[in-house]
């Protein structure tokens, strides 16, 4: 295979242009993996993609893993497309909490998808799938749909609280968003002011111009704007004070292990101090320990979500949570 890269990476002339091309080889073993030519071109075809995945200008041997992992994927694929239907989705919330007052501000909504006979499978494992294939557009205008519908619910009875929501890539992209928000605001009744996007960093990369109109368009609906795992990816301060953004969540790779690694410590407080100078709230995620608590209050950090307070849990346990609150605020 690295002599055909070699041979292949001599620069051609193409008119007056030189060009270079490259190969992502994939490579399958008669009779080893397979006697039929059929499933040899199809073990070929699998482990190139794999050679492109690596980066390309590569090569890669088909493995039996690969053969599962392309399986899978194309179960989860064939499987979401009948889940939405067949109402296999719910909606868990977990709270944020001001630690100060133990009082939930607001919740963030969390898909999970309960599979008749494979049981939960989580977002991490079918929401790049969905991305990929674009159900995520559908699946994501149906968590818009129910998180807007709960919002409203809460608003009813006085407990008017913020949403945080999840939007992808294609979601966030897609032409049809900002109308399709507005009528479900308009539908559910929901307080605008009451629903918080979230969206990554690199969601805004790329085409940047876009990015900044389509947040303009949003925030004209009066929804806040959220980055989501702040700190993974590149935004510089200057970038970042392009986009209309309100609040920054710190990622929960920076949190989870204060108080022993004194690096995630700095960087804690560092996004913490610089939120407060471009004027942003910031919400810790990923906190799971008294000691977490009490390093983010000493920073000025406030608003926490996490498993100290509580996972993400279906509406119907609310009240078990409210319960658990009142008496810790109460000791
Ligand atoms: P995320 O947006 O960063 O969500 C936070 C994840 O951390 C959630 O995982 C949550 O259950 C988990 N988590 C919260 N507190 C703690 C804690 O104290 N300790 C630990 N170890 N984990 C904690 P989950 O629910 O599995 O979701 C994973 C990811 O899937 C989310 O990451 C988000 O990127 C995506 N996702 C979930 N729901 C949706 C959705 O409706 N739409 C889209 N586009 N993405 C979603
Ligand atoms: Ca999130
Ligand atoms: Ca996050
Ligand atoms: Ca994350």
């Amino acid at each position: 295979a690295n002599t055909i890269q070699q041979t292949l990476n001599v620069p051609i002339m193409l008119g007056n242009n030189e060009v270079i091309i490259s190969a992502s080889i994939g490579i399958t073993m008669a009779p080893y993996d397979s006697k039929e030519e059929d499933q040899l071109l199809k073990h070929a075809d699998l482990a190139m993609y794999e050679a492109k995945a690596k980066g390309r200008n590569t090569y890669h041997f088909y493995s039996q893993e690969l053969n599962a992992a392309a399986n899978e994927r194309l179960f989860i694929e064939n499987e979401l497309r009948v889940a939405i239907k067949a109402k296999q989705f719910i909606i868990y919330y977990q709270p944020q909490v001001d630690s100060r007052t133990q009082q939930v501000v607001g919740y963030e909504a969390l898909i999970r998808w309960f599979h008749p006979t494979e049981g939960m499978i989580p977002p991490t494992k079918f929401i790049p799938i969905a991305e990929a294939t674009g159900l995520i557009v559908e699946l994501g205008a149906w968590v818009l749909q129910e998180a807007c519908e709960f919002a409203a619910r809460l608003a009813m009875q006085g407990r008017e609280n913020n949403i945080s929501i999840n939007l992808s890539a294609r979601q966030f992209k897609d032409a049809k968003l900002v109308p399709l928000l507005a009528s479900i605001i308009k539908k559910t009744k929901v307080p605008a002011k009451c629903l918080h996007l979230e969206l990554t960093e690199s969601m805004l990369m790329g085409n940047v111009e876009a990015a900044i109109s389509q947040l303009h368009q949003l925030k004209t609906l009066g929804v806040s704007i959220s980055i989501d795992d702040f700190g993974t990816g590149y935004s510089s301060l200057s970038y970042l004070k392009r986009f209309p953004v309100d609040i920054l969540k710190v990622d929960r790779s920076f949190v989870k292990d204060i108080p022993d690694d004194p690096n995630d410590m700095e960087i804690t407080a560092a996004i913490i101090a610089m939120a407060q100078k471009l004027k942003l709230n910031v919400v810790a995620e990923g906190v799971e320990t008294i000691e977490q608590v009490e390093f983010l209050q000493n920073n000025n950090c406030f608003i926490v979500q996490g498993y100290y307070y509580s996972a993400p849990i279906p509406e119907s346990e609310l009240s078990n949570l409210f319960e658990k609150l009142n008496e810790r605020a109460g000791s």
